[in-house]
């Protein structure tokens, strides 16, 4: 099942880009580019459950420090907008 298959395409790379991130297998100058889309588009910050995936992330790459800008603003945009039901 794809978990975002409804969205644009444009969004569905950013997600699956997002994912690549997550697994270490993207370059960094592209993830600032795909955390960009994300974090200005609703229907992609709701389709990626960006904050559990941070998490994850921040927990498999033990070592490094998390984003704590980028938590801020996660934590600032869910805030801003809640998820339909
Ligand atoms: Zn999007």
């Amino acid at each position: 099942m794809e978990p975002f298959k409804n969205l644009p395409g444009e969004c569905t790379d950013a997600l699956q880009a997002m994912y690549s991130f997550i697994d270490g297998e993207m370059p960094v100058e592209q993830v600032a580019v795909v955390r960009q889309h994300i974090e200005g588009c609703v229907d992609c910050f709701e389709a990626f459950d960006f904050e559990a995936e941070l998490k994850l992330m921040i927990r498999r790459k033990c070592c490094d420090q998390p984003p704590a800008e980028l938590r801020e603003r996660v934590a600032r945009l869910l805030a801003e907008t809640p998820p339909e039901e």
